[in-house]
């Protein structure tokens, strides 16, 4: 009965090569569970028209997905140049936030606060990392750089600082102008690029409860401040995202392992869902197989339990994006069973009802082939399950919360369904299992986990309960 249930989750980003309904339909039937919307490359209006496009597509296939607002945040990127510039080991380039001392190998930058950030020695990465430079010398206006490895630079390239606390502000004004069309068209997620501190996820937050949306905000973990400040960032955002391209730039490489690790952990440790971004099958943008290293890379990702994994370039631009959501699927199919370590014991759970959901956990493992059967309006209890990772216990979350049940859909081994809630906790009850036997995710005779209230006396009290489906 569980053949068609995984625990891991699958993220899509939208673009050219799946955004009709056509794609959008394999898509969501191929298993994607939430749909990414970059907005460093997309418009206000491509929002609306996706958005209603993805709820309408949702209904008539009869699955649903969430949809995530992946915020741009403020960037520093070089400004125009007339020809592209050589330039070869040793080469000086002037970097300029006003007028320029040299007329060649001089470039604009859009930050007037990098020659106040940097420092002599600092590094300066161009292009996304493919160019390394070390500052030399700086005026206040003007910063030079000698090439530590040759390249050709061109127009408005990405600048990256590695280690350097930019003073930037955690939203652009474009960014508010997304976040407002993206309230407005019912986005589920919205992701803040380059969270820094735990002060910048308040920021969202506030403008957030500014607009009354009840969207979840993901903190994309992508340099170096992010990750000294991690614990904070975790604690005030509802997810985090190991953003691997950036981070990959702003970190010494050799440690990205290391630091999604650690972070996946904090993660497990504070129940907050995480998600591994970026280059998971790159190759599979033009080849219809994965490398041997990509099969590896998911592989170690749903090993250390992620809630999810996420494609990029793979579905935006890439020739084989069903293919790429179909080696994700088979990859963690295979993985997810073999995992040995019980329960997270590291969860942090501070309330006697959520001890009671690591009893639950573990007598859904204990009872094999099994669920656990939640109630839900504030996605506490389900969160919190999926924290556990009770590998083979799928956790089927009950809410009569539209917007919450599409939030349902991110966290590891979740199964949201929306339903009306009756007065009587019994006739609830009643009506989620027949509604699973009858979608079947049970069968009859099945022993199933409930956690639910009950009238005791008059009095509403907390309850788990073992109940044979019938
Ligand atoms: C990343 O850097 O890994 C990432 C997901 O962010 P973006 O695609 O916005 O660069």
């Amino acid at each position: 009965m569980r053949s068609k249930y995984r625990h891991t989750k699958i993220i899509a980003t939208l673009g050219p090569s799946t955004e009709s309904e056509e794609r959008l339909v394999q898509l969501i039937e191929a298993g994607v569970d939430v749909i990414r919307l970059n907005m460093a490359h997309g418009t206000r209006d491509w929002v609306k028209t996706v958005v209603q496009r993805i709820r309408s597509v949702s209904r008539s296939v009869g699955r649903h997905v969430a949809v995530m607002m992946d915020v741009k945040g403020p960037e520093i990127r070089t400004g125009p140049v007339q020809i592209p510039l050589e330039l070869g080991v040793g080469d000086e380039l002037e970097l300029y936030t006003d007028t320029p001392m040299s007329e060649s190998r001089a470039v604009s930058v859009n930050y007037p606060g990098l020659p106040a950030d940097v420092t002599v020695g600092a590094t300066v990465l161009l292009d996304s990392g493919l160019m390394r430079f070390e500052v030399v010398r700086k005026d206040q206006s003007r910063v030079w750089c000698k090439a530590l490895t040759p390249g050709t630079l061109g127009s408005r390239r990405h600048i990256n600082l590695p280690g350097v606390e930019v003073n930037l502000p955690s939203l652009t004004e474009k960014d508010e102008h997304d976040i407002r069309a993206g309230v407005d068209v019912g986005v589920d997620f919205f992701a803040l690029s380059f969270a820094r501190r735990g002060e910048d996820i308040v920021v969202l937050q506030t403008l957030l409860d500014h607009l009354n949306s009840r969207a979840r905000i993901i903190a994309k973990i992508e340099d170096q401040s992010g990750v000294r400040h991690l614990e904070d960032i975790v604690k005030a955002a509802d997810a985090i995202m190991v953003a691997r391209g950036d981070l990959g730039i702003e970190i010494d490489y050799h440690t990205l392992p290391l630091v999604q690790t650690r972070m996946v952990e904090l993660c497990l440790k504070l129940g907050k869902p995480v998600i591994i971004a970026t280059h998971l099958l790159e190759s599979m943008i033009s080849s219809p197989m994965p490398t041997r290293a990509e099969i590896s890379d998911i592989s170690t990702a749903v090993r250390e339990r992620a809630d999810a994994v996420m494609l990029s370039g793979e579905t935006t631009t890439g020739l084989y994006p069903l293919e790429c959501v179909e080696v994700m699927k088979n990859i963690i199919k295979t993985i997810e069973p073999t995992e040995q370590r019980g329960i997270n014991e590291t969860v942090e759970l501070k309330t006697p009802k959520a001890k009671m959901l690591r009893a639950a956990a573990r007598l859904g493992q204990h009872l094999g082939d099994s669920g656990i059967v939640v109630f839900t309006r504030s996605g506490f209890l389900a969160y919190t399950l999926a924290a556990l990772r009770a590998v083979g216990v799928p956790i089927f979350a009950f809410t009569d919360d539209d917007a919450l049940f599409r939030q349902l859909l991110l966290p590891w081994g979740v199964e949201p369904f929306l339903m009306e809630f009756n007065d009587d906790p019994e006739v609830t009850v009643r009506d989620a299992l027949a509604f699973l036997k009858r979608r079947k995710w049970c069968d009859e005779g099945d022993w199933v986990i409930v956690i639910t209230n009950a009238l005791a006396h008059g009095e509403i009290i907390d309850t788990m309960q073992l109940r044979k489906v019938d």
